[in-house]
């Protein structure tokens, strides 16, 4: 299995999970930019949109779901998430608005999301490195234009196999009308998707326990969040039960799916650039587990930036040595 962060905040959502053989089967999760963007970093990773086999969408809102109009219409790349989300969605393709995090309407016309967040976000990296102009107007691959639908229902709790991949969705606690996280399974590897939760469930814990790469929610600070510039209604909709994980709540989160036996990697995520620094969401975490007691050496912890971000290997599961040497 092969993981690449595209892109993660406030400013947009996009994550790529590969697997079976030459990673044959490709899948996003969320698409939260235009699809220019989202095209100029998947050919950084030699990966061209009309490879994809489907869009798994966590939840309807515009940081997560803009590029959703062109991929499914220009590409026919078929969108994967539960009955009631995707309701939603064909209100936004048949409209070209879609809602914000924080409440806007935002249209699928703009190249980036003007959102509280993201003041100097625009155009960060948007340009291709390694040469080239990214075809945004190529044939599309026979196989995905003879699909029949451009939906694929996934009812949250239940598992669909897409591909060479086993996708199981699992409720959030999120203000979107059927917000969902993921897990993903190929070759004996799992991978957990957790962003845009206001609090951490039991349900919650269940998949995330099973993750070998837990992609998690550290949106904010609460103090600097409190102690900063956003309108009283917004600050207690973040640390509402339906808004976002604080550094506390992603630490608390992974101390209670703590497993000693083996080796984890974990990103955080989705981080405000007003009310989080990676830093402080960073050493939050180790704080938090060294005064737990936990082993650091088991954990590889790295923060997913707002542009392209980190790759993860599911070989390093094997490679790590840190496996056997680790004390009983
Ligand atoms: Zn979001
Ligand atoms: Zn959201």
């Amino acid at each position: 299995m092969r993981v690449v962060s595209l892109g993660s905040g406030s400013s947009g959502n996009a994550l790529l999970i590969e697997a079976g053989p030459r990673g044959r089967t490709k899948l996003l999760v969320d698409a939260g930019f235009s699809v220019r963007i989202i095209a100029e970093r998947l050919h950084k990773i030699g990966v061209h949109l009309t490879q994809l086999q489907g869009v798994l969408v966590t939840h309807e809102h515009s940081d997560h779901v803009l590029a959703l109009p062109g991929l499914m219409k220009r590409y026919n790349i078929p969108v994967v998430t539960n009955p009631r989300t995707y309701a939603v969605i064909e209100e936004g393709l048949a409209t070209g608005m879609w809602r914000s995090d924080s409440g806007k309407l935002i249209s699928s016309q703009q190249e980036t999301t003007p959102l509280l967040d993201v003041a100097n976000e625009a155009t960060a990296d948007i340009s291709v490195q390694n040469g080239g102009e990214v075809a945004l107007e190529e044939p599309v691959a026979p196989d995905v234009r003879n699909s029949p639908t451009l939906f694929l229902p996934l009812e949250v709790g239940a598992s669909r196999i897409i591909g060479d991949i086993t996708v199981t969705s699992f409720p959030i606690s999120h203000d979107a009308v059927a917000p969902c996280g993921y897990l993903l399974s190929a070759g004996g590897c799992r991978v957990c998707v957790v962003t845009d939760s206001g609090e951490v469930t039991p349900a919650m814990l269940d998949m995330m326990r099973l993750a070998d790469l837990l992609v998690l929610e550290s949106n904010h600070d609460r103090e600097r969040l409190l102690r900063g510039p956003y309108p009283y209604y917004l600050k207690a909709r973040i640390l509402s039960s339906t808004g976002h994980l604080s550094n506390d709540q992603a630490a608390e989160a992974v101390l209670r799916t703590w497993r000693g036996d083996s080796v984890r990697w974990l990103w955080l995520s989705h981080l405000s650039r007003t009310n989080n620094t990676p830093t402080l969401a960073r050493s939050q975490m180790r704080l938090r587990l060294k005064e737990a007691g936990a082993n650091l050496a088991q954990l590889h912890i790295s923060v997913s930036p707002p542009a392209m971000g980190h790759t993860w290997d599911s070989t390093q599961l094997w490679h790590t040595s840190s496996l056997w040497e680790m004390p009983g």
